[in-house]
């Protein structure tokens, strides 16, 4: 006897409708995404739920208003770009919590916290990094360029025009 395919309705009975979002109950990926198979075809349940509400896939990527992984409510999805999604990201921290909620720290130890981390798309889709580490390679950069005596002068002569437009005497750098 054949096994019997995933419909619609198999899918929805899945679905746990609460007042805001609609939680998939079955099993998540590694990513906090419900999968559903049906017809053959393995596609994450927010998809599904894309598919079953519009009647076709989405033309870009689809996003979650409500940031919540495993949420299949028609009403908390959008088409979006890979743009907006990173805007997301920041918006509810909720990918990157996700993707390294193992790492509590960058490499040199500065804690990824909300005020030391900063969001930003990579090739594989959003990425966090570290603030401190971030000013301090900025820092070193600027270190190395005052040793060049070209660059110094330059930034004195910068220090002094802006000091001259606010109506300053001109001061030294240190
Ligand atoms: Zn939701
Ligand atoms: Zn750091």
């Amino acid at each position: 006897m054949p096994q019997r395919k995933n419909n619609e309705d198999d899918f929805w009975a899945k679905v746990d409708k609460t007042d805001g979002c609609w939680l998939w109950t079955g099993a998540p990926n590694n990513n906090g995404y419900g999968q559903f198979m049906m017809d053959g075809v393995h596609k994450l349940t927010h998809q599904w739920s894309w598919i079953f509400t519009h009647g076709e896939p989405p033309v870009g990527q689809i996003n979650h208003r409500c940031g919540v992984p495993a949420c299949v409510n028609p009403d908390h999805l959008y088409d979006g770009t890979q743009r907006q999604n990173v805007k997301d990201a920041v918006g509810h921290g909720t990918h990157i919590s996700i993707i390294h909620a193992s790492k509590t720290h960058c490499p040199q130890g500065h804690p990824y916290d909300e005020a030391n981390t900063s969001i930003e798309p990579t090739r594989t889709g959003v990425g966090r990094k570290c603030r401190t580490c971030h000013r301090e390679r900025q820092r070193e950069r600027y270190r190395r360029k005052m040793q060049d005596p070209a660059f110094r002068e330059a930034e004195r002569l910068r220090a002094e025009a802006k000091n001259r437009s606010r109506g300053h005497e001109p001061r030294l750098l240190r």
